[in-house]
């Protein structure tokens, strides 16, 4: 039986068929190279090219591979795009997920796990943030993924789909040999655009408002590491595998930084002098997202080993600069 990855291609779905071949699993991969690479996909993995709105070309996936589960990761995720164009954000991300609910139940496939985003809180009053707290969306992106959590519920009652939803904070960082990270044209992400400042890819960072409510005027957010985060995926299918029930948990640091203090790491980090100037605040952005990643921790025994701002920025800068050469 195979695990199917959507959106195997991308920054983090390449991570996830990485560690999913390493430790022996069969993996299936569909992704429609919107935004990732076929050369991202692990060679041991099967890979499908096409669209998982694309109904027939999904059930001709399930007809030929005996699919046990499913990693859901083909979403789209850039906030300041969701707010200027949000159409695409409930197509691509609600609508999808329609389609491959209704695959899944046509064969019968009863285990998801989901990416889904710290976006759903909107401008959480306690920090750090409990995924009890409430869900109030501020873009349309952290909007669709909520709609999209409910989606599962519903369809849990009705079709016994059992699912484990992730909220995730930043993402960031690469293979900790440095040969896998984020690739993405235009990048959009804050540490891969610092790292392309200090690798002399581009001249400079804008750093987006300086206003915030926040100890420094510049907004916070809680990285993690893109090898615990997958690794989390991983321990959700093993739950799921033990009976256990439909959930949602937090994945972050429990500790935020502030867009000014990520490039001040980045300079010391990498010794690199990285010019960065203050810009007008883009769309969509809350004051500060942190999480408390205990229910992770307790329920899915998830203890993240590399989610430090050392070895995130200085794997992520290692890609930087091998991501030149592709
Ligand atoms: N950011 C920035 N300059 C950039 C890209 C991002 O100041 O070139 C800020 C952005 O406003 C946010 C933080 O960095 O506060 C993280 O943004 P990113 O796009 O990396 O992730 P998001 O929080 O939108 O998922």
């Amino acid at each position: 039986m195979a695990i199917l990855v959507l959106g195997g291609a991308g920054y983090i779905g390449s991570q996830m068929v990485k560690e999913l071949v390493n430790k022996n699993e069969e993996v299936v991969v569909v992704d429609n190279l919107s935004r990732g690479h076929r050369y991202a996909v692990a060679q041991q993995a099967k890979f499908y090219e096409g669209d998982i709105r694309d109904t027939d070309f999904l059930s001709r996936v399930f007809t030929k591979e005996s699919i046990d589960a499913v990693i859901h990761f083909c979403a789209d995720s850039v906030v300041p795009e969701s707010v200027v164009n949000p159409l695409k954000y409930f197509d691509n991300n609600v609508n999808g997920l329609i389609k491959l609910l209704e695959v899944m139940v046509q064969f019968d496939v009863k285990k998801l796990v989901f990416s889904s985003t710290a976006a759903v809180y909107g401008m959480p009053k306690t920090m750090p943030i409990k995924e009890t707290d409430p869900t109030n969306p501020i873009n349309p992106y952290g909007q669709s993924k909520l709609m999209m959590e409910q989606m599962m519920k519903w369809a849990e009652q009705a079709y016994g789909i059992q699912y484990v939803a992730l909220r995730y904070f930043n993402v960031a960082g690469a293979s900790l040999d440095g040969k896998l990270g984020e690739n993405h044209s235009p990048e959009t992400h804050l540490i891969p655009i610092v790292l392309e400042a200090a690798g002399g890819i581009r001249d400079k960072v804008q750093m987006f408002g300086n206003d915030y409510n926040t100890r420094d005027g510049y907004n916070v957010r809680d990285y993690v590491h893109v090898v615990d985060l997958v690794h989390a995926h991983y321990l959700s299918l093993a739950y799921l595998n033990n009976g256990g029930k439909s959930d949602i948990f937090n994945l972050g640091s429990k500790t935020g930084f502030t867009v000014k203090e990520i490039v001040e790491a980045a300079r010391e980090i990498t010794g690199q002098k990285i010019v960065a100037e203050d810009a007008p605040r883009r769309g969509g952005d809350p004051d500060e997202l942190v999480a408390d990643s205990t229910k992770a921790e307790t329920i899915l025994e998830w203890h993240p080993e590399h989610t430090n701002l050392k070895t995130i920025i200085s794997t992520a800068f290692e890609w930087t600069k091998n991501k030149k050469s592709y």
